[in-house]
Formats: C-alpha cells, structure tokens, sequence
C-alpha cells in the first residue's frame, strides 16, 4: 500500500494544497476526499484524473469535496471515464445535492457504490483490502455525514494491518479514534491537528492529541491538515515523538 498526500494543509491554507490522499494498493488508485485545490494537488503529484478509479469521502466541506464537481467533470469530458465514488448510505443524497445544482446527477459522471462500515474494494490472492467507515456523526461542527476512513489489508492468514485517515475531528475523545489508535492492526494515522491560535471545534490542538493517546502510540501518527505556521511547531512536534506528513511525499506499508 502507498499512500501519497496530495497536500497538507487546512480548510484556509494559502501555503498548501488541502489535505486529500491517494491510496493505491493493486489494482485500485483511490481518491480520499477531493478539495478544491485538487486541480493543482493531482498534477503536483504527477496524476492525471484518469489515474484515479475510486473515490472516497469523509465529508462535504470544501477543502475535502469542493473539487470533486470539477474533477468528475474532467473525467467525463476530456476522458469519456466513469471513476467509482464509495459513498455511505447517508452521503448519496449530499452527493447528489451537489449535480444537482447543475441539473445532472451523480451517476452521469461516476459510478456510484453503496458501502457499509467495512466494504472489500480490491484483492490479490493472496490479500484482501477493505474500505472502513467510522462515523463522526455529531462531533464536526455543523456538517452532518462524516467520516473517518480506514484502509484494511488483510491476508490469507488474517494478518491485518489498518490505516486512517482522520477527516476533520475536533472532540477525539468523544469518536473511536482512541479504540482504533490502541489496535495493533493500525499501522499508520494521517491525524487533522490545528496549530492557530485560535481554539476551532472543527480540529484537535496540538495539546489535546498529546493528552489524548498515549506517548508509546505518538510514532504511528502523521499529523497533517495544518495551519501554514507549521514551522513555529516543528521542533516540538519531532521532540514529543509525532511524524508530520509532508506535501507529495510517498508512505508505503
Ligand atoms: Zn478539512
């Protein structure tokens, strides 16, 4: 599995693009979340839209959707191509809520796939990979249908191994990130931290991931979905043990 960060950085970054990943693992490059930076993201990262089969959400705010209107655009006009959109049940309405502003609809553009919590989306023989829901209903802000996503290989033997992907989640001791934070099958965790000074409830602080997990956990979380003074936080960010995910770079697992 490798996963790219398209970009880093927070709803209102002016130095970033927003933070939206491409996951590829055999046969499948998926899309999580499509900003509206996502025109400049993909490129940067040496994708065209054609590259990417799958498409998955963890909500409808702008720096995590705002692109996907154009980007289903490209693929359909310049590429006659349908990507796959996996969408929760609750997220098809808003999904459509969005062509319809234009009189079209989803399916015109993208194939739409209903998921559950856990939905196989590709398999070798030798390895499944399955597509996670974790709902943050109620625990971001005003927007309704949100997720955590989670990407789960597992093998013949069982052996799994987890990666997420935080959305945006201010109150993360009220959401199962800590439960999913302590499982052993979780390698990796693209975590949303907010470095204003400004307190939002949109995004933990810096202070509030530290107090929340555990310092022996501190290694497998990538802090990402920043403010553009990043730099101000480095030096203590690397001190307490955190990673920090870095524009356009490649994590594989
Ligand atoms: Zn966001």
């Amino acid at each position: 599995m490798r996963v790219r960060t398209l970009g880093v950085g927070g709803a209102f970054t002016d130095r970033f693009y927003h933070t939206n990943y491409v996951v590829e693992f055999p046969g499948c490059r998926l899309l999580v979340d499509a900003g509206t930076t996502l025109r400049y993201s993909l490129p940067a990262s040496g994708f065209t839209v054609k590259d990417i089969n799958a498409v998955a959400l963890t909500h409808f705010h702008s720096d995590h959707v705002g692109g996907l209107e154009e980007f289903s655009q490209r693929c359909r006009y310049l590429y006659q191509y349908k990507p796959t959109v996996y969408a929760m049940p609750d997220q098809i309405p808003l999904l459509a809520g969005l062509f319809a502003l234009h009189g079209t609809q989803p399916e015109d553009y993208l194939h739409v796939t209903a998921v559950t919590h856990s939905t196989v989306i590709g398999s070798t023989p030798k390895e499944n990979y399955l597509l996670e829901y974790y709902s943050t209903q109620g625990l971001h802000a005003e927007v309704t249908s949100n997720y955590i996503i989670g990407i789960r290989r597992v093998d013949r033997h069982n052996k799994a191994v987890r990666m997420i992907f935080t959305g945006d989640i201010g109150p993360i001791e009220k959401s199962v990130l800590g439960r999913l934070m302590a499982d052993p099958e979780t390698i990796a965790v693209f975590h949303d931290c907010h470095t204003g000074t400004t307190a939002t409830p949109a995004h933990p602080s810096l202070q509030q991931i530290t107090s929340f997990y555990p310092p022996e956990l501190y290694g497998k979380i990538h802090l990402t979905h920043y403010g553009d003074n990043i730099a101000d936080y480095q030096h203590k960010i690397y001190e307490l043990g955190f990673n920090i995910a870095v524009q356009g770079e490649i994590y594989k697992w």
